[in-house]
């Protein structure tokens, strides 16, 4: 595996192994890497013969009372999972090597980026899409890999590669969620004992959402109203927002008669996490399962 901190160097390294006919695979993350990202980069060595991860806590995504300074960094530890999946090539660059003094080019997906944590999140996906495009630019990868646990960014980049003609296939890998269904997050290692088990709020409300949604309620703000009742008789849990919206659009729904996703962010004590589910009523089972959307997202955009 090759550690490279410079953007010289892995364009050397990607464009070397694509002159020798490999495909591809990208996984960027901002590091403090766990199992969710590990089924990224399992499922890109999968599909692609040379994988490349990006490690970098990208400051650009993070608002000014946000966690940047906070965001755990374990670079040991992930350049050692990344060599235990595998991986080619880690790009781990500092700051200034991706922000260089002068730096003012901004990409903006509008609409998209406003709603749902873009709302609390003001710029938050200003830096999202200006990051991840630079970086598709660096490694030039064929398929690049996201996780449905941000299903917002998830869509947004999506957008972004049709929108920009960029030659890149984007595949988003299931929720990898702990044994009582938490999403893993690098956030989760701000959370107390406590918290840690209020924090399983989330699922177990999207999971009584899904329910009642199967048993066959249409009325979105019905079920909207059940996960804002589950979260708020939580204590230390503060609600950021709930919403069941179309998964394309972003914007809420009324009646539930397609797939639609329930999204949520919720404070649990100063620690945002966010989680969501597809919700599908039982007469659209066969238009999307909920479980595993890889192949729906890499087949809208392959
Ligand atoms: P991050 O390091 O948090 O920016 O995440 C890097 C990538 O890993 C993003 O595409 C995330 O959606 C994905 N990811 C993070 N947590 C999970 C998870 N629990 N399950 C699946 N993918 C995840």
């Amino acid at each position: 595996m090759q550690l490279v901190a410079t953007i010289a160097d892995t364009r050397k390294l990607t464009q070397q192994a694509r002159r020798d006919g490999r495909c591809i695979g990208f996984v960027p993350t901002m590091g403090a890497l766990h199992e969710g990202h590990a089924s990224l980069i399992r499922a890109a060595r999968r599909d692609t013969d040379f994988v490349v991860v990006s490690i970098f806590v990208n400051p650009t995504q993070f608002g000014p009372n946000e966690d940047y300074q906070r965001y755990p960094r374990t670079p040991e530890a992930d350049w050692a999972l990344c060599r235990q999946e595998g991986v080619d090539l880690v790009f781990n660059p500092s700051v200034e090597e991706m922000y260089p003094a002068g730096f003012c080019t901004w990409v903006e997906v509008t609409g998209l980026q406003d709603v749902l944590c873009g709302r609390s999140r003001p710029g938050h996906f200003r830096g999202v899409a200006t990051v991840v495009l630079k970086l598709f630019n660096i490694v030039q990868p064929d398929i690049a890999y996201f996780g449905q646990k941000d299903a917002q960014q998830a869509r947004i980049i999506r957008q972004l590669v049709r929108d920009l003609n960029l030659p890149v296939e984007i595949r988003v890998c299931p929720i990898v969620r702990a044994a009582d269904g938490l999403a893993l997050s690098s956030r989760n290692a701000y959370l107390t004992p406590q918290e840690r088990h209020r924090a399983t709020v989330l699922y177990r409300a999207l999971q009584t959402a899904q329910k009642l949604v199967s048993q066959g309620e249409r009325d979105a703000l019905l079920v909207r109203q059940r996960l804002v009742e589950l979260i708020s008789a939580t204590p230390g849990a503060t609600l950021d927002y709930a919403e069941i919206v179309d998964p394309e659009t972003l914007r809420p729904v009324t009646q539930i008669t397609q797939p639609v996703l329930a999204a949520l962010a919720v404070r649990i004590g100063s620690t945002r996490l966010i989680d969501n589910m597809i919700l599908t009523p039982p007469d659209a089972e066969h238009q999307m399962d909920g479980t595993d959307q890889s192949d729906m997202e890499g087949g809208r955009d392959s």
